[in-house]
């Protein structure tokens, strides 16, 4: 079996335990995951489910979409100064701002 990658716990940044197979309420099997030092813990119906919950996070996300926009910002800020090398002076606002606001 392959080894599952979790990632650390969203509060404290300590490791995932490893999933474990319960009997759960009602004799439902449910798959259980959480914070080696208990900040939260979380239930699925398959370990797949699981894993997936385990490692979804909005913050991450959202950080990852400002980053892809800053990199975006940066490239065309960087193709602008290799087609008018003759402008890093006058750089357009077009260009300039969104670079800048991305570096905020
Ligand atoms: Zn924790």
């Amino acid at each position: 079996m392959s080894e599952i990658e979790l990632l650390p716990c969203p509060f404290c940044g300590a490791h995932a335990k490893t999933p474990i197979r319960n009997n759960g309420m009602y004799g439902r099997p449910r798959w259980e995951t959480g914070c080696v030092l208990f900040c939260i813990s979380m239930l699925a119906g398959s370990k797949k489910e699981l894993v997936q919950r385990w490692n979804t996070r909005p913050a991450l996300a959202a950080k990852e979409a400002e980053l892809a926009k800053a990199w975006e910002a940066g490239r065309k800020l960087n193709d602008f100064l290799i087609d008018h090398p003759e402008c890093v002076v006058d750089i357009p606002d077009e260009i300039y701002v969104p670079f800048v606001e991305a570096l905020k």
